[in-house]
């Protein structure tokens, strides 16, 4: 599949903007264009509301088996097309084509997870206080959903919303995001070819706060849904609760990674190590806090360093890339600051720390040692590929620091105590943790975050609550 031209969808009909407005896509690998977006203007956003409203009215009526077949459909021509699909992604977002493969294939799963639990979306018999009168407790779906998604797993942030969304019933309009838009169009296409009818899935791209603040206040959309940074899911869903709407925001992470005392370095390394690096660190459950039992600090820095050589930084498209470009140059610019941070507070540099070449945006893995407490990379997510250590004396210590941050998102740990594995689940304060294994995101397990890191699950059953009103009706039998 050669890099098309990315259209909006509205109403079942793929089309330029209104005003015939584009913008450049560049491929991070190389800085080139290699391709141009339709950009909606409001016109072309009324017109996709609209549709979704219509959309929303047939979906909704139709029954449960129904849409799970055609989820189902979606989820076989995805796979039929990953290959394809894969290389428009990297050519776009950077990553290796075959962590592109991997994403299609694991969309195509969580399609099929939500296509079952269509099927079992319940509600309830409540026992009467008199035997004449039947007391229910339906589950509706919420209504029209706008949302939004980031570039970083341009297929996979869309599919969770998505999947959830059609599974109970609502229709969603996408803003997909306009740095990896090809990708996110063929994951639309492939509904569309499943036979979603006209209007119960529409795609735009434009502005982002353009089209987040009119999606959002516009009377259609019931439902709002972010993945993105703090900040900006901040704003929006201040915004959702103006409107009265509802809201899941899945945000930034900064996930501490506890190496205890009597952890096996070799596998913690190992998993963690490739955790850190997948898409070039462009993960909001990337590790990032790496505290080291001080016993262990030498042993696991060699080890994390001995990962780091064994990557290949390249074009995704080569074989053998294990790690691309960042997917754009404003994440080089940060990770140049703080490494530059980091240094000046008194962390050395253990691997990487600087810019690869001059084109593209390539920054070498880095890990950074002995990082203290008020480092930016310390206290801010770098969204990037990079580990910064400090070493721990007792376990109290290391959960204490990994609760500092306002952030609750991931978090992993390595022991061979289930004593410690204990202590460490019951306390740490975030949404997801991993004990002795890197992080595995699968369909059916809750995903989602606590404190800054938003609210809201993305998957397991807990994703379709947020899509569904739930109705109390009392029939008395006259
Ligand atoms: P950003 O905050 O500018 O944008 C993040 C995403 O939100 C982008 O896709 C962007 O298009 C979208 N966005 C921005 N403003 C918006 C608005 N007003 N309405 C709707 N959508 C909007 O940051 P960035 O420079 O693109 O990415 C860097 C930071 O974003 C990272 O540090 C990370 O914290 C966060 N991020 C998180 C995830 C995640 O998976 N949770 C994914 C991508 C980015």
């Amino acid at each position: 599949m050669t890099y098309a031209n990315p259209q909006l969808l509205i109403d079942g009909q793929w089309c330029d903007a209104a005003d015939g407005k584009t913008m450049a896509i560049v491929n991070p690998a190389n800085g080139l264009e290699i391709g141009r977006l339709a950009h909606a203007s409001i016109v072309d956003l009324d017109r996709a509301l609209a549709a979704a409203q219509k959309g929303f009215d047939i979906w909704r009526k139709t029954p449960a088996v129904e849409r799970s077949a055609i989820m189902r459909r979606a989820a076989v021509l995805l796979r039929e097309r990953s290959g394809a699909i894969a290389a428009l992604m990297t050519q776009e977002q950077g990553k290796p084509l075959a962590e592109a493969k991997g994403e299609t294939m694991m969309s195509a799963e969580v399609i099929e997870f939500f296509a079952e639990e269509a099927r079992r979306v319940y509600g309830r018999i409540v026992p009467a206080r008199n035997l004449t009168t039947q007391q229910q407790v339906l589950k509706e779906p919420v209504g029209p959903v706008a949302a939004f998604t980031p570039w970083n797993f341009p297929i996979n942030q869309i599919v969770r919303k998505m999947g959830a969304a059609l599974a109970t019933g609502c229709s969603i309009l996408v803003k997909a995001p306009e740095e990896t838009p090809a990708s996110p169009a063929e994951l639309i296409r492939v509904f569309v070819d499943a036979g979603v009818p006209a209007g119960v899935v529409g795609l735009v791209y434009g502005d982002p706060a353009e089209i987040s603040s009119y999606l959002i206040a516009h009377p259609v959309i019931r439902k709002i849904t972010f993945t993105g940074s703090t900040p900006v899911g901040k704003q929006l869903a201040a915004m959702a609760g103006l409107h009265m709407k509802r809201a899941t925001m899945e945000l930034g992470g900064h996930a501490p990674v506890i190496v205890a005392e009597d952890a096996d370095v070799e596998l913690a390394a190992r998993s963690a190590g490739a955790a850190k690096f997948r898409n070039a660190g462009q993960v909001c459950i990337s590790p990032t806090r790496f505290l080291v039992h001080s016993s262990l600090k030498d042993s696991f820095a060699a080890a994390m360093v001995k990962q780091v050589q064994r990557l290949k930084v390249g074009n995704g498209m080569d074989d053998g890339t294990t790690m691309g470009p960042l997917a754009n140059p404003r994440r080089v610019t940060a990770m140049a600051q703080f490494t530059e941070d980091a240094v000046r507070r008194g962390a050395t540099v253990a691997a990487g720390g600087e810019r690869i070449g001059t084109t593209g945006n390539f920054f070498a893995p880095t890990v950074l040692m002995d990082v203290p407490l008020d480092a930016m990379v310390f206290n801010d997510e770098p969204f990037g590929p990079m580990a910064a250590i400090r070493t721990f004396d007792t376990l109290d210590e290391a959960i204490a620091e990994s609760n500092r941050l306002p952030f609750g998102l991931a978090s992993y740990a390595f022991t061979g105590s289930l004593k410690s594995a204990h202590q460490i689940a019951q306390n740490l304060q975030v949404g997801m943790l991993w004990i002795n294994q890197p992080a595995m995101a699968w369909p059916e397990m809750p995903f989602g975050g606590v404190k800054d890191s938003g609210y809201g699950s993305e998957g397991g059953i807990e994703a379709l609550e947020a899509y569904l009103n739930t109705k109390s009706v009392s029939i008395a039998c006259v």
